[in-house]
This record gives C-alpha cells, structure tokens and sequence, in this order.
C-alpha cells in the first residue's frame, strides 16, 4: 500500500493519491512523472497498480516472430529492415519457407507466431490468406498474432476491401490478436520526420478502433528516444488512454526504445536508465485503464527488463525466434531468447513467472532448450 504523506515530493504525493482515490492522472501530472528524478517514489506509486492488476506475477511467451518480407514501399527513414525490390539484402518468405519456419517453430513447443513484414503490391491478399490458413493447419492451436494497423489500412486499399470486411475475411483465415506496431509517435511534427508516408496517428487509431469492434485484442505501442519531446510522449499515451476509454480493446501498452544503427534518423540521445524507468512507470499510472504494461527485454536488454519489473512492468515479452526488424537497428541483445532465460529473468527479480500467449491465455511450462 502507498502512503501518500511519506512521499517527500509533494507532487508526487497528489499523484499518489489521485492513484489511491482511483482518479486518473492528468496530463500536467503526466509531464511531470515523466521529468522526475525521484524515481523510487514514482516507481512506488506504478507498482502498487501493477501489485493490484497481478500480483506477484510476470508475464512471458514462448514464440516466434515471421517477418514474411523486408521489401517496403514506404521506406520510413526510422526504419533499418526495409529495402527495394532487387536490392542485394530483399527477400520475400514463400508459403513453403513459412512452413518449415513454423514446423521447426512448433517442434521446439512455441504457443504463438508473430507476423509484421513490408508494404509490397505484389503480395496480394490470397498470400496472406493461405500464409494463416497453413499455420493453422500446422497447429490449429498456434495463436497468431499478425499484421499492424499500417499493413491493415495497406492491405485494405490494395484489395478494393472495406476495414471491416478486411478484418472479418482474416479473423477467418486465422488472425487471434494484432500487435501494436506502426504507432511510433503520433505527433504531426515528428511523424513526418520519421515515418513520413506512414498512415496518421489518427488513423492508426481509427484501424484500432476497428478492430477492437471486430472482437480482437491489441497491443498499443510507442517508439521513444528519437526526436519527439516529453509531451509528444504524453499526448501519445493520452490518445490510446481515450480509445481505451471507448472500446476496452487494448489489453498492452509496450514502450519501444528507438535504434538509430542503419536508419536514416539520429537519435536525440541515448536514452539512460532513469528515462526508461520514468517512461514505464509513468505509463502505468496514465494507463490505468489499458491491463499490461510490456518491456521486450530484445530492445531494453536483460538488466533492464529485470528491473523494470519493480517499476510498473508485468510482462517482459517472448522467446522471438529470429527477431529482425530491431537487430537491423543495431539492438545488441540475441535474436532469440530461451525459455529458462526469461524464466530466469523473472525470478531472479523477485517475481513467479507465467507463460501466456499474446491474449493473456495461460500456457504450461516446461521447454528447456
Ligand atoms: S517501418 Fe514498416 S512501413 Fe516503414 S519502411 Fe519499415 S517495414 Fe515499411
């Protein structure tokens, strides 16, 4: 239980409070969380919400990522995955390739695939329709979880298809649940800087919307520590705060550490240990109502994904087997983790671990490899 009069900071102290009373936060307290030094109070204030959602409880997956292409049209300059059709690196994962990935996926025990790629007219939506339709076949029990509001909004333009019709022909062919990608920051200003040719912040929003109607589940992410300011990073979270208000659809918000290696972008700075910990602990407390709060330890590394635990965290992501799109960016951790690995990182902070696919379904343990 918090005790807001020990809290020396008397703003934080209000802040507390408002967390006791059930209030939500404003985005004055949010700036304010956000710039703090006082990091074990503010991390005091994230875990008494994480303690009353879960427990003593950390969330884990055992999956694997399937990036289907690296050729895109949009060539965000944020973006160090993607490249030109003909270029030396591009490729595309035919149908036989996705087989084998998942067959080899399903024979180590993973419970999930993880499906974005590239924006590519040739790839029409029959190759998406039978790439479900034969992971399922594989193992009907495979949960999917594929396709980001930007691939949605593209795939629908490209077929002549409606969003809603778009997302009753997949959740057909297989589609469980949809990642929170392509969210990035949806201020104008940077937007237009990073991802110039990516759909609005308003529109990611409105494909969200239409698909939290469409009975799924999604993730909310928010690229951070490239050239958006602290409120840009407020506002963000206030917008998926009001949509979650709206539909309930959201069930993780995950913060994404941007990597500038191989982008066109250079990061404003490297972000520290306490931006981290100040981000995702802020993002708790102003997403009272959005249920997990996820730290991928691939983009934050062990150390932090132990700690972050401590400071608002309860989910610390998947084994992603193959992970591409940030070790393009130069991310420094493996492209693969072990179950015992993340098992190890959650106990050895203190927490039970818990293995879940992407909609919070709870999974027996026991892989060893
Ligand atoms: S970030 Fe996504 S949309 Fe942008 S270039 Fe990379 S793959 Fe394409």
């Amino acid at each position: 239980m918090i005790e807001p009069d020990k809290i020396r900071d008397r703003k934080l102290g209000v802040i507390a409070q408002k967390v006791l009373d059930q209030i939500p936060v404003n985005r004055e307290d949010a700036a304010y969380m956000l710039a703090t030094n006082d990091i074990l109070d503010l991390g005091s204030i994230a875990n008494h919400i994480r303690n009353d959602l879960h427990g003593n409880t950390t969330f884990y997956s055992v999956n694997m990522n399937l990036n289907y292409t690296n050729i895109c049209e949009l060539r965000c300059p944020l973006c160090a995955f993607s490249c030109d059709p003909g270029d030396e690196n591009a490729y595309l994962l035919t149908l036989e390739d996705i087989e084998e990935r998942v067959k080899a996926g399903v024979a180590y025990g993973i419970d999930e695939v993880h499906i974005v790629g590239g924006l590519w007219d040739e790839l029409k939506l029959d190759y998406f329709e039978s790439m479900l339709r034969l992971i399922k076949k594989l193992d009907p029990d495979l949960h999917i979880v594929a396709f980001t509001a930007v691939e949605y909004d593209y795939f629908a333009r490209k077929a002549g298809l409606s969003l809603p019709e778009l997302f009753e022909r997949l959740i057909d062919a297989g589609v469980d649940a949809i990642p929170g990608g392509g969210a990035e920051i949806f201020a104008p200003g940077v937007r237009n800087k990073i991802a110039p040719k990516k759909i609005s912040g308003n529109r990611w929003l409105e494909v969200m919307k239409i698909a939290h109607e469409h009975g799924l589940k999604t993730n909310a992410t928010m690229l951070y520590n490239h050239q958006e300011s602290l409120e840009d990073q407020v506002d963000h979270m206030f917008r998926i705060r009001e949509v979650q208000d709206e539909t309930g659809g959201f069930k993780t918000f995950v913060p994404l550490n941007f990597h500038e290696e191989n982008t066109e972008i250079s990061a404003r700075r490297s972000s520290t240990g306490y931006d981290d910990i100040r981000l995702y602990a802020t993002a708790r407390i102003v997403l009272h109502n959005v249920p997990h709060i996820k730290a991928l330890w691939m983009y934050l590394g062990d150390k932090m994904a132990q700690t972050l635990q401590s400071f608002g965290v309860d989910d610390i992501s998947g084994t992603y087997f193959n992970e591409k799109v940030v070790h393009a960016a130069g991310a420094k951790t493996s492209d693969r983790g072990s179950e015992p690995h993340l098992q190890n990182l959650i106990e050895s902070a203190g927490y039970t671990h818990c293995r879940i696919t992407a909609s919070y379904r709870k999974r027996s343990e026991g892989n060893k490899e």
